[in-house]
């Protein structure tokens, strides 16, 4: 692969190492007998450890075919990503190893805790000053370690990655649930949580269940209204937040050439919100003017290259894809989805309507736009040509309107070319380069934070569970394009549809929109901004650096490691029976608790405080045995110093959402030993694993009504299948003890590999990778 071309020293650790992954690639060829892949298939592939034990022995067709939804792939990632609040706990556990560096290029970025309220310039001081303590801390460990820092201010994780580090054929891991933003600019990068960097940081094979691959056929053409967003808000609606559990969603068709690489990032985005492993495009015309408009022309040669002369980056001609969706563009109409769930889909056509029989607020009260989903020039060019029309007929918006830049350099661009004065002049509240309101950091003041009354916002971000936002769980949150977002605050009504409807302008005209029109890159360029917010490129380790965590910190703790498997069964109370929805955010919730991400005790506060207890209805409320009750993290810690091991049982996709290891943790630290379920989040299951809990599905889903919290459920056959080193899954015997005395047997299945049943041994992945180093 010597064709390859070399890239100047500032881009090397940014390039991927496209010969080594095609040596790789022709090792898979050769096993799989040259079947055809699929993109997915290439990139992954190519960064398996060792190709030759991921597929099990077995060659030709039956190679090919069988890996997929069974084998546990090993991988090695070439980059790592963290945002502040997950970071914490991944370096905290990354310490742990005593390691000197990291072993592939990581960076860490500081963009959920920043507050948005009134703005860059008054949030974002309060913010640096509220959380001191845990940037001090994230800085000196990136100086430690190596690690390169992006301070408050400079960005959201993802559209950094985006700008500086995402490339064609790229594996990477970051600790946030939306990392898959990186696929539209065809790499592979998938959302996981701390432990699981640590694996990559610390060159440990990092294990996958080989997803499935969905193909996502685009036809036709975007055109007038429609927005990307719409296309993964559309496909949200048709596969809802469950359907792409277990899969890569790879899109292809002549439709994708209608896209900016930063339209097919949102899409990748959001592909998170219906469960996928990651999403990705392959490699085309966009992506090398985005990469060149990015300063990395060189790394787009690189690619060139392995495209045109190794047939890399593409899917084989008669790949095939495990299922196909096919979405016709020509025919997309903006949608919004909400409140609550990201797949309640319904097209604006249809809104007005909708949300009269469904009895949402006919005031839209805020419209927030931008965040890493949608803060892209193509977006804001678009919202910002509705913004002059609006302008120039009179109108100004009717409800406040707010505007998160997704970093330093697209800031800064928009204020070269005018496009932030434009807001401001219009009464746009413009936030600092950071998370803010998407992730619960929104110090709202224009609704009381504990009314009952329901309020509705419109979004251009990715998720509306609720509280999200505001912290307020009545405040119905509605996803959609920054468009409609922006057109709807100059009406404020449920009822206006933009596409069509007029508003009444101050002279009494009547003013209807007309669909937006932008720019897909600057034409001048990229500005860079302001250098305060760029960090050293590549720094190199520096062990003379102190990392201080005090003892007396509420913010940080160091780790204690979890207790080994004592070698015998699990018995353990079952102490709730969750009922529906249990998202990362009802177990670990956001918002206020994340200052308390790095300080595990202080956190665990949190656990499950937003589950619904499916015996009583009633939230975060749990019963002891004597028929007191507790708010549930009240009675886990009860029974922690009581020494009474714990079981949660829930529905279906158990944590689904984020990336959120704490969700594990707390369990764990707070004396949990199995979460039994109907079934799992991919990430959380893992997650469990990890974190050394035993994570267990329902055979029999009707076993659910038969146990009640206050049963005692023992595992019978543990000790087997742990001698049996998991084999990659199977049947575990559970005896339930009732509390009448009656007891049965039922049927849970788990997924266990042989690396998940040495980190259930030792007490976590992270005690097994220390014993490993050791030895
Ligand atoms: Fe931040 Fe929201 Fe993007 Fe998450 S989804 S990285 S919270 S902007």
């Amino acid at each position: 692969f010597s064709k390859i071309p070399k890239v100047s020293r500032d881009l090397q650790s940014r390039v991927p190492p496209y010969a080594k992954l095609l040596t790789n690639l022709e090792k898979v060829h050769k096993i799989t007998n040259n079947e055809p892949l699929t993109l997915a298939e290439k990139i992954l592939y190519s960064h398996l450890t060792n190709p030759e034990e991921s597929f099990g022995g077995s060659s030709g067709v039956s190679a090919f075919r069988d890996i997929r939804g069974k084998e546990y792939l090993k991988l090695s990632p070439d980059r790592v990503a963290m945002q502040d609040a997950s970071a914490q706990m991944a370096m905290l556990q990354f310490m742990t190893t005593g390691l000197p560096d990291t072993s592939v290029p990581t960076s860490i970025h500081c963009d959920h805790l920043v507050v948005g309220k009134n703005g860059e310039e008054y949030d974002l001081p309060k913010s640096k000053d509220a959380n001191k303590e845990v940037f001090d801390f994230l800085e000196s460990c990136s100086q430690r370690y190596g690690i390169t820092f992006w301070g408050p201010g400079s960005g959201i994780i993802h559209q950094i990655v985006l700008e500086n580090y995402s490339a064609p054929g790229l594996m990477m891991l970051g600790t946030d649930s939306h990392t898959p933003n990186a696929g539209g600019l065809g790499a592979i990068a998938i959302g996981v949580g701390g432990a699981d960097a640590v694996d990559a940081m610390t060159a440990t094979p990092w294990e996958l269940k080989a997803p499935k691959v969905m193909g996502i056929k685009l036809t036709g053409k975007l055109s007038g209204w429609s927005a990307p967003k719409d296309i993964i808000t559309t496909i949200a609606g048709k596969l809802t937040v469950r359907g792409g559990t277990g899969y890569i969603l790879e899109y292809f068709g002549e439709g994708v050439d209608s896209l900016s690489c930063t339209g097919m990032a949102t899409i990748c985005n959001m592909g998170a919100e219906v469960g996928a492993t990651t999403s990705l495009f392959p490699y085309n015309d966009a992506h090398r003017r985005y990469l060149a408009a990015t300063g990395r022309k060189q790394i787009a040669n690189a690619a060139d290259v392995a495209l045109n002369e190794y047939n890399f980056l593409r899917s084989d001609k008669y790949a095939q894809y495990d299922d196909v969706l096919e979405i016709n563009l020509s025919e997309l109409e903006p949608t919004v989805n909400g409140p609550f769930t990201p797949d309640l889909s319904t097209k604006i056509s249809e809104y007005a309507e909708t949300s009269l029989k469904e009895n949402w607020p006919q005031n839209i009260s805020v419209g927030l736009i931008g965040s890493c989903t949608n803060s892209s020039y193509q977006d804001m060019s678009r919202v910002v040509d509705l913004v002059n029309q609006a302008a120039k007929a009179g109108l100004k918006p009717k409800i406040p309107f707010f505007v998160t830049p997704g970093s330093e350099q697209i800031r800064a661009t928009l204020e070269r070319d005018g496009i932030m004065k434009t807001f401001t002049d219009n009464g746009a509240i413009v936030l600092g380069n950071a998370c803010g309101p998407c992730i619960g950091q929104w110090d709202r003041d224009d609704v009381p934070k504990d009314t009952k009354q329901t309020n509705s916002i419109f979004t251009s971000f990715n998720r509306n569970f609720r509280a999200r936002n505001d912290g307020n769980r009545n405040t119905m949150n509605f996803l959609t394009s920054p468009e409609i977002v922006t057109a709807m605050i100059y009406s404020g009504d449920a009822q206006f549809n933009p596409l069509k409807d007029s508003i009444t302008t101050p002279e009494g005209k009547k003013f209807t929109f007309k669909a937006p029109k932008g720019e897909e890159l600057p034409q001048n360029g990229f500005e860079h901004g302001r250098d305060v917010f760029y960090p050293e490129a590549d720094p190199k380790a520096n062990a003379q650096v102190e990392v201080k965590v005090s003892p007396d910190s509420d913010r940080l703790q160091l780790l204690e490691p979890f207790k080994p498997w004592n070698g015998k069964e699990l018995k353990t109370t079952v102490l709730l029976k969750v009922k529906g929805k249990c998202t990362t955010d009802h177990i670990s919730a956001a918002g206020v608790w994340l200052k308390y991400k790095g300080h595990l005790e202080n956190i665990s506060y949190n656990t499950l405080i937003g589950a619904q207890n499916y015996e009583t209805d009633e939230v975060n409320k749990v019963y002891d045995l004597d028929g007191k009750g507790y708010d549930i993290p009240g009675l886990m810690m009860k029974w922690k110093d009581e020494h009474r091991p714990w079981i949660v049982l829930a529905e279906h996709n158990y944590g689904e959402g984020s990336a959120r290891e704490h969700a594990a943790l707390s369990p764990r630290y707070l004396g949990g030993e199995i979460i039994l379920v109907k079934s799992f989040a991919r990430i959380h299951e893992t997650n469990l694993k990890k974190q050394g809990m035993l994570p267990l599905t329902f055979a029999d889903e009707a076993d659910f009504d038969k146990i009640a919290s206050g049963d005692v459920l023992e595992t019978v056959n543990l000790a087997d299948m742990v001698a049996k080193n998991g084999d990659n899954g199977g049947e575990l015997d559970v005896k339930v003890t009732k509390r009448n005395g009656e007891t049965f047997i039922i049927k849970a299945k788990h997924t266990m590999s042989k690396d998940q049943i040495n980190f259930f041994k030792a007490g976590s992945a992270i005690n097994y990778i220390g014993e490993q180093r050791r030895n």
